[in-house]
């Protein structure tokens, strides 16, 4: 049986928005439409770049609106970017190795080997809290599940990278070294570099 709303909400319909209209049908008219509008942005934009760069007007945007890196743009309070471990006062995690991070991760990237803590009212401390990078989907739910506020994903850093798989693996003592972005969201610690990092890019890269 045929729909109600089939006559007028199908591709099937004449009137439907997806049918071409008399002149779209000409490929060579939309060509030229397409073309027209892309020369109106170019010259727009060139125009605007000009005033920028050569005339210093700043108010003046072109196409090229962020110079990344050099300009940034804010970043979201809310952005989920690299984790950072928490310290206290005296500079030691504040993580009690409970693993429910490491319980509710979907990706299986966060591996923590617990011992006893120095000071006799904590129960446990992380001897080795890594994290996997290349595997983590920066899901939040660690930092979501931690009851100690212990493990954070604030420090604004996202341009971490590896030639490795094992250079992905950010460590507790990385972790800790990190601090949180200011509150323009731009990073206050520079990023963490994997020793495989300054291999010289001509020689073959290890799995
Ligand atoms: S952000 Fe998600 S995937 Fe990444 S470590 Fe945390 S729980 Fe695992
Ligand atoms: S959930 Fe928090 S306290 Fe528990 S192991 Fe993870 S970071 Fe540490």
């Amino acid at each position: 049986m045929t729909s109600p709303y089939q006559a007028t909400n199908t591709p099937a319909d004449p009137r439907h928005s997806s049918r071409l209209g008399f002149f779209q049908r000409f490929y060579l008219v939309e060509v030229l439409q397409g073309l027209k509008l892309t020369g109106i942005r170019f010259f727009a934009n060139m125009w605007r770049h000009t005033l920028r760069t050569v005339f210093r007007v700043k108010s003046a945007h072109g196409a090229v609106t962020i110079q990344y890196p050099d300009e940034r743009r804010p970043y979201a309070a809310r952005l989920r970017s690299l984790h950072r471990l928490v310290r206290r006062e005296d500079g030691s995690p504040r993580c009690v190795a409970c693993m429910m991070c490491e319980t509710v991760c979907p990706a299986h990237c966060i591996y923590i080997v617990a011992t006893e803590h120095p000071n006799p009212e904590i129960e446990k401390v992380p001897e080795r809290f890594d994290i996997d990078l290349g595997k983590c989907v920066f899901c939040g739910y660690c930092v979501e599940a931690c009851p100690e506020d212990a493990i954070r994903m604030d420090t604004g850093i996202l341009e971490f990278s590896s030639y490795s798989r094992g250079g992905m693996i950010y460590t507790k003592e990385t972790l800790l070294a990190l601090e949180p972005a200011g509150r323009n969201g731009a990073p206050t610690s520079p990023v963490p570099m994997p020793a495989d990092r300054s291999m010289p890019r001509n020689r073959s890269m290890p799995s």
